[in-house]
């Protein structure tokens, strides 16, 4: 299996060089040149697998570079039973006939992050061993919060890598500057930085495309790369869950192999989605794949008119994991839908850098509408639809997933297409407890500290708090560091004694 770039179709190169490089130098995103097809009788053969055979049988096909011991060690080092709460991973929970919430939340930091950061470290580190002769990987990041603690959960203590986290001081929520600041490893620092998420988004730029910096770098037989969601290794972890949620409901009799499913995702930068349509183009039987956005609803309109247009105003919501205006991996899907057209990419990426909109082809939206549905949800839709689903159902979950259910039941209700379907969770809600207390409370919130919320939330639902939500509250603080825009590189220097 070879990859090419989205902006230059002549650049061919391994699974293990395009995880390690993370972005082709044209500023394209690396995608597969070919999709592996899975018969309906292999995919029935992975109903009688764990998670970690499902995660090998499916990887297997893109990692080609890899030997099977070194995705061996990969998978299960990353979904071992220590650090996922259930034992299947990523479980589905049926809530009412053919509804089924997939629970991507199970890891480490409670959000669906997990299931490709967990993996990534691995991924980096054998494909470096493979492509940069064994140098030590610094991973750099800029965070609003969820990415820092997944990547930080994922890469601390692995062998041959270093991570630096940079979050904007009064950007993040109490719970996640705590997940942060408590986080354990001996290979991580952590670091506010003074100004907002796109001061330090810029600034992490900056350094990683500072010359002088990268000599130094070089010089220590270290180099940098990136957590971020552009990179494949963060993408084909993705894929596995679908799968397994399919097997998972041929194993409860809710379809037979074969029959086909909707899905619903949650959206903010594509990845999730794009691993579902994956997943499709694989030979996963998915007829609908229904895009959920919030009020930054950028997406929607863009599934529904072929116009892509980030000029708009930004909303703060109650999912802020989904408040994104540039959704970068939807790239790789116009790529894949224009028959990978590299100069149309191109030129379409150019019209988006230079006056933030570009509209595709009749012929290209036809494609597009043909698989995809789309739908966003208001603020006050979130908190009816958390309400809802708990008094309803008891079953309790976050904003994120809310906007999920919410267009969901739209989408039934104006189609009538209610065939067996996968909805994505996204996080626990005890990652949002304010918002969930909220909205379970009909907006009656008392003033209370984070952990007061969570036990609040526990005591009236009485669901079950995340351990590693409730442990947070006797972890000591380890990194009080602030540090202005102009001091982040010697936060660098000093972290890699260079
Ligand atoms: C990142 C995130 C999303 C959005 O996923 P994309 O792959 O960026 O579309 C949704 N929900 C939660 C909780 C997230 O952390």
């Amino acid at each position: 299996m070879l990859y090419t770039s989205t902006r230059d179709n002549s650049v061919k190169v391994t699974a293990s060089q395009t995880i390690a490089q993370g972005i082709s130098t044209d500023g394209g995103l690396f995608v597969p040149c070919s999709f592996p097809k899975f018969s309906v009788e292999k995919i029935s053969s992975m109903a009688s697998m764990d998670y970690i055979n499902r995660a090998k049988t499916v990887l297997k096909e893109f990692l080609t570079d890899f030997t099977d011991e070194e995705l061996d060690y990969c998978v299960s080092g990353a979904y071992s039973a220590d650090k996922f709460s259930s034992d299947k991973i990523a479980p589905t929970v049926n809530i009412d006939g053919n509804k089924n919430i997939l629970e991507l939340w199970h890891g480490p930091t409670c959000a669906f992050k997990d299931m490709a950061l967990q993996l990534l470290p691995y991924l980096m580190t054998v494909s470096a061993k493979k492509t940069a002769d064994g140098k030590t990987i610094v991973i750099l990041v800029a965070t609003s919060g969820d990415t820092g603690k997944a990547a930080l959960e994922g890469f601390k203590d692995v062998k041959n890598t270093k991570i630096l986290v940079f979050y904007p001081v009064d950007g993040v929520s109490p719970m996640q500057k705590l997940q942060m600041t408590t986080q354990d490893g001996e290979n991580v620092v952590v670091c506010a930085i003074e100004g907002n998420f796109d001061d330090a988004q810029s600034a992490v730029k900056s350094i990683f495309t500072n010359d002088e910096i990268k000599a130094r770098l070089a010089d220590k037989n270290m180099m940098f790369s990136s957590a971020n969601s552009i990179n494949w290794g963060r993408l084909v972890p993705q894929i596995v869950y679908y799968f397994s949620a399919y097997c998972d409901l041929i194993n409860n009799g809710s379809v037979k192999p074969g029959d086909v499913i909707n899905v619903v995702v949650p959206t903010g930068n594509f990845g999730n989605i794009l691993a579902a349509y994956y997943a499709k183009h694989m030979g996963l039987p998915i007829k609908a794949l229904v895009c959920a956005s919030n009020s930054n609803n950028v997406l929607t309109d863009f599934l529904k008119t072929g116009t892509y247009n980030k000029n708009r105003d930004f909303y703060t919501t109650s999912s802020p994991s989904m408040d994104i205006l540039i959704s970068s991996n939807l790239e790789r899907l116009l790529y894949h839908i224009a028959g990978s057209d590299d100069n149309l990419i191109k030129d379409l990426m150019n019209r988006l850098a230079k006056d933030g909109e570009y509209t595709v082809s009749n012929d290209m939206l036809a494609k597009i509408q043909e698989e995809f549905d789309a739908g966003f949800s208001s603020e006050s839709s979130v908190d009816e639809t958390v309400k809802y689903h708990f008094d309803k159902y008891k079953y309790l979950c976050d904003t994120h997933t809310a906007v999920a259910l919410k267009v969901y039941d739209e989408y039934v209700k104006r189609t009538g297409d209610d065939i067996p379907t996968v909805i994505d969770s996204t996080a626990s809600p005890y990652k949002f407890s304010a918002s969930v207390l909220s909205a379970v409370r009909d907006g009656n919130v008392p003033e209370l500290d984070e952990f007061s919320m969570v036990d609040e939330l526990n005591k009236i639902t009485n669901t079950q708090v995340p351990a590693p939500i409730a442990s947070l509250k006797d972890k000591p603080v380890r990194f009080k560091d602030v540090c202005v825009r102009e001091d982040m590189s010697d936060m660098v220097f000093k972290l890699l004694n260079i």
